[in-house]
């Protein structure tokens, strides 16, 4: 509650790269809080403890508004179009009225639509998937992107994946992590691409520190620390401006 109120919260960003240009096309906001004593505390630690209170709500909000507030700044800046991707937690994609919240957030930055992408988990929209399906149309009506997070770690129903307006999987990163060395984790990876790719969804990697195979798997887009950790607006600006992962 005082985080809030102190504003002590912050957002990160860690760019989305298209493996097959090099091109940043999107960025993902990563929220930290910056405690007064106790330094930088990740999402992990304090995440759940939001949705069990219900303080997510509150807190997904001004991530929202942060995240277009930001998306748009840069833009007026001129640099390059970019997706920003924001994390949304079930708790909070259940509430009423979610998507007046994110049509309020896209109003007051005055951000196209097209340029927001909500990530989901798999938790998220399978639960209650018939209610789910009225506000993820609602969304997309209005020009917003989906993505499914944390693909194959949950449990996914494959009808409703083919009923859902999800324009994106990204493969965990724990089936990312050994797929050079491990054969099953490979075969899962390569699996995912080849699904979405059918299902026409763009598929991106997660947690790529290596960036090996993953280009000749046919997977579109990549995320991880072989590209760039989660870094500042102030960083990631400079990363849009120099675009230093570009196939020259
Ligand atoms: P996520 O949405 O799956 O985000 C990706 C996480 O993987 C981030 O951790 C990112 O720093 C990390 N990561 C990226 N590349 C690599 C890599 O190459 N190697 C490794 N080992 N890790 C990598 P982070 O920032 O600690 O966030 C953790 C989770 O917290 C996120 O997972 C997301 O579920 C949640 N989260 C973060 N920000 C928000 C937010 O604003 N709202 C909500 N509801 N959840 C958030
Ligand atoms: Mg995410
Ligand atoms: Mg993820």
């Amino acid at each position: 509650r005082r985080a809030l109120a102190q504003k002590e919260f912050v957002l990160h960003y860690q760019p989305l790269v298209n493996l097959e240009t090099g091109l940043i096309i999107g960025v993902e906001a990563l929220i930290r809080w910056l405690h007064p004593e106790l330094g930088v505390i990740m999402p992990d630690r304090f995440i759940h403890v939001a949705e069990e209170t219900g303080l997510i709500n509150p807190i997904g909000d001004w991530v929202l508004c942060e995240a277009c507030r930001q998306a748009q700044a840069w833009c007026d800046a001129g640099l390059p179009p970019i997706t920003m991707a924001v994390n949304v937690a079930p708790v909070q994609f259940r509430q009423a009225g979610f998507v007046e919240v994110v049509a309020g957030a896209l109003a007051t930055s005055g951000l196209d639509a097209n340029c927001l992408e909500l990530e989901l988990t798999e938790r998220t929209v399978m639960h209650d998937a018939d209610i789910n399906l009225g506000t993820l149309s609602a969304l997309h009506r209005m020009g917003v992107d989906l993505s499914l997070d944390d693909f194959g770690t949950g449990y996914s129903s494959l009808a409703y994946l083919k009923r859902f307006p999800v324009g994106k999987l990204k493969i965990d990163r724990s089936f990312v992590a050994d797929l050079e060395t491990d054969p099953d984790d490979w075969a899962i990876a390569s699996t995912i691409v080849s699904m979405g790719r059918s299902l026409r969804m763009t598929v991106l990697a997660e947690g790529v520190e290596r960036l090996a195979l993953l280009r000749k798997m046919g997977c579109d887009m990549a995320q991880g620390y072989h590209f760039s950790r989660p870094t500042s607006a102030e960083g990631m600006a400079d990363m849009l401006r120099d675009q230093p992962f570009m196939n020259r």
